[in-house]
């Protein structure tokens, strides 16, 4: 592809956006460990574990794809080496329905069979069929008993026992389970006066479950199975995998017709596919702007800018120019260009001058408050430091015409100093301003890809 000549120069953001899917263990390696680790335990076998890094994995994909993505802190140290061990079994593998990530419900012991999704959700999704778990039918340890007094059951769902005292009394006026699922577990109950669904039941009552019957004694509930039984089921998972099923194998069992998928080939949108971006080169025609020798101002930041346009067309953008030749064009028809585009930011190239030929480096302006041209403008500034060793001038906040005037989101850069012997020779180089212009593509994607994810 193109874009090896990038790599060599040491950027890799092609990488990094055009197939996203090969940075999500490079990301979020130790996120899928770190949940993981908090959600089975390492008691399980590795199999069973692998299929929790699949399902974490999935979550985290999908709530990127979704725009969901929230950054989160972890301790590293709660991690256990287990659960590296299956995030890296599982390189970038996520389960996929119709080309999209599931949503990977899971539960720690279905009871001997999972739920259709309607039963839980009101909805019906294709992948969350019931299933029945022979395993844990025979599972014992997660049966588990709750007693209660009527009083408190009244309560707790705000409805009432019958108020003559004299009456007879039988169960049934109490607690009448209306509806069940084919998997056995509660869909609606009766309680006293008032229909209540199962699941919301069982739940107000911290049942392990919404499997579960009763008797009168005080009231007691016997609950079979852990969680609202959606998706797979750990406990049924660790059996199987312990009868030398695959991750595979299990997840195939759990979610219905879903596809395994290896995420290297899968590519998302880019974080800037269709963002507006107007490229501002500064000066043209009469106005040459800073000149050093036969070096102009005007020149070199055209050509920064058409680099700029070339790499973020390649990225997605859409680019207006206020020039692509050397023409003047007066502040307020650039202002007026600007307003008719409308971008999502505007870059607007300048190089600097100082009388004193040892002062170096980059700077970058935004109007007062503008964070997004400050965010930015430090990332610029930052990767060219980084990358290029370009000093730092830091990032100002200032009134500049043209950013006042257009009044979108931008920065202004002045990127280098004409009057530095050594940069001014740097600048004179094709090298110099294809790599300047990767580093500024490079920091616009930093910045929005970011805002994606927090
Ligand atoms: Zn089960
Ligand atoms: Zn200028």
């Amino acid at each position: 592809m193109v874009l090896r000549q990038e790599e060599s120069i040491g950027l890799d953001y092609l990488n990094l956006y055009m197939n996203r899917g090969d940075t999500m263990d490079r990301k979020f390696r130790n996120l899928i460990a770190y949940k993981v680790s908090k959600n089975i335990s390492k008691e399980f076998h590795i199999q069973a574990i692998m299929c929790q890094a699949i399902i974490e994995r999935t979550n985290i994909f999908r709530n990127i794809s979704d725009g969901n993505f929230k950054k989160q802190e972890f301790n590293i140290e709660d991690i256990y080496d287990k659960a590296l061990e299956a995030v890296d079994n599982t390189k970038n593998l996520v389960i996929m329905f119709n080309d999209f990530p599931i949503c990977a419900y899971y539960h720690a012991c279905c009871g001997g069979s999972t739920e259709n999704s309607e039963y839980l959700l009101n909805t019906k999704i294709d992948y969350l069929r019931g299933i029945t778990c022979q395993e844990c039918m025979l599972n014992k340890e997660s049966d588990s008993i709750v007693d209660l007094d009527l009083e408190e059951l009244e309560s707790i769902f705000k409805c009432n026992m019958s108020q003559n005292l004299m009456n007879e009394y039988s169960i049934n006026n109490m607690l009448k389970i209306l509806k069940k699922t084919n998997g056995n577990r509660i869909e609606n109950i009766l309680v006293f006066n008032k229909e209540i669904k199962g699941s919301v039941f069982s739940e107000n009552l911290n049942l392990e479950s919404s499997r579960f019957g009763f008797r009168p004694i005080k009231i007691r509930f016997y609950t079979k199975g852990i969680g609202h039984g959606l998706g797979l089921c750990q406990y049924g998972a660790n059996e199987k995998a312990k009868n030398n099923w695959d991750y595979k194998k299990i997840l195939n069992n759990y979610y219905t017709n879903v596809t395994i998928y290896k995420l290297d080939d899968f590519s998302l949108d880019l974080p800037i596919k269709n963002k507006k971006i107007f490229i501002d080169a500064g000066h043209g025609g009469e106005d040459t702007g800073y000149t050093n020798g036969s070096l102009t101002e005007k020149e070199i930041s055209l050509k920064v800018t058409l680099k700029l346009k070339e790499k973020l067309e390649k990225v997605g953008a859409c680019v207006y120019l206020s020039r692509s030749s050397d023409e003047y064009i007066s502040l307020d028809k650039r202002v007026d260009m600007i307003k008719k585009s409308n971008p999502d930011f505007l870059i607007s190239i300048h190089l600097n001058k100082s009388k004193f030929e040892g002062v170096s480096g980059a700077e970058a302006i935004y109007y007062w408050g503008d964070m997004n041209g400050k965010s930015i403008g430090e990332n610029i500034l930052s990767n060219l430091k980084k990358k290029m060793n370009i000093k730092n001038r830091g990032v100002k906040e200032g009134s500049i015409y043209i950013l006042k005037e257009s009044a979108c989101n931008g920065v202004y850069c002045e990127l280098g100093y004409i009057s530095n012997p050594l940069e001014s020779e740097l600048l004179s180089k094709s090298d110099f301003i294809d790599n300047i212009a990767n580093n500024i593509v490079y920091s616009i994607l930093e910045y929005y890809e970011n805002n994606i994810l927090t």
